[in-house]
């Protein structure tokens, strides 16, 4: 657009058959790199429904089993049926709790105005969620201990229920994953402008093959390791994933098999105006 004495003049572009050739090949390449991505994304969300269909299908059929069990009987004895009713209704939470787990990665995927971040102080916001475990007797027989630098100022910029959620897997995970006496430490730092968050525990570690996938919806190391492991359905590192991504932060994991494991997590450090 050129200004012409006060007129606004509008001069057709110079464009030799060279530039819309160069222009129509960069077009395709993106065009090519969107449907990639596209294929890509598709082929995920099919691989994430066929896992969950199963994950699903399994609590079903068990479920399934104890009603035909409980009507096989003409008169079922009181105290078969209690112990029945019972392994029902633990198969119930676990279905409660894939669904649940379900429906936040949904949630996750498509932005929305819900998932508010404020200014939060982090030292005082870890030691409120450390000394909550702390109450908690399933962490009981796992000795807890909270590192954090002197008087830890720093502010961090989160969702503090969501984040919750992160530190939660992290430490469910460190206690299914260890036994008896076992240590799980929960520290702080700061590196440069990020604040970095550990969660560390002395437990059963992670085979390196495993170790990159982890993060990977319904990703699952065999249970075979681990006896009574088996009730999770490895969603929640992946969901851990995104709640961090939402948060501009990162999460990692370095691990040593049969010594234990540490996730860390990085958070910007929040600086005023
Ligand atoms: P799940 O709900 O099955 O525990 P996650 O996504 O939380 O799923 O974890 C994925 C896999 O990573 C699990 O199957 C588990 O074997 C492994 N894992 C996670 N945390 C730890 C840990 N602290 N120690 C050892 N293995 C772990």
């Amino acid at each position: 657009m050129n200004r012409d004495s006060g007129k606004n003049v509008f001069t057709k572009p110079e464009l030799t058959v060279e530039d819309l050739s160069i222009a129509l090949y960069q077009t395709n390449l993106k065009l090519a790199e969107t449907n990639r991505r596209l294929i890509e994304s598709e082929k995920k969300r099919s691989e994430l429904l066929a896992n969950i269909s199963h994950d699903l299908r399994s609590p079903i059929t068990t479920l399934h089993g104890y009603v035909e069990y409980l009507l096989s009987f003409e008169q079922p004895d009181e105290y078969e049926v209690f112990l029945t009713l019972n392994q029902m209704l633990g198969k119930l939470h676990s279905l409660d709790h894939l669904l649940n787990e379900m429906l936040l990665i949904t949630s996750l995927d498509y932005p929305d105005d819900k998932f508010a971040l404020r200014p939060i102080p982090i030292g005082g916001y870890l030691t409120d969620f450390f000394n909550s475990c702390k109450a908690d007797k399933k962490y009981a027989q796992r000795g807890l201990l909270l590192k954090l630098p002197d008087n830890c100022p720093h502010y961090v910029v989160i969702n503090p229920e969501m984040f919750a959620r992160v530190l939660d897997n992290l430490f469910t995970n460190a206690l299914k994953y260890s036994t008896q006496n076992d240590k799980i430490i929960l520290e702080a730092c700061l590196k440069g402008t990020d604040v970095i968050i550990s969660v560390t525990d002395t437990g059963i570690g992670i085979d390196h093959k495993d170790l990159r996938r982890i993060f990977e919806r319904t990703y699952m190391v065999s249970d075979s390791r681990t006896p009574g492991s088996g009730e999770g359905c490895g969603l929640g590192l992946s969901i851990a994933a995104s709640i961090m991504g939402r948060h501009d932060g990162q999460i990692w994991c370095e691990s040593t098999l049969g010594k234990g494991s540490t996730f860390y997590l990085s958070l910007p450090l929040y600086v005023p105006d």
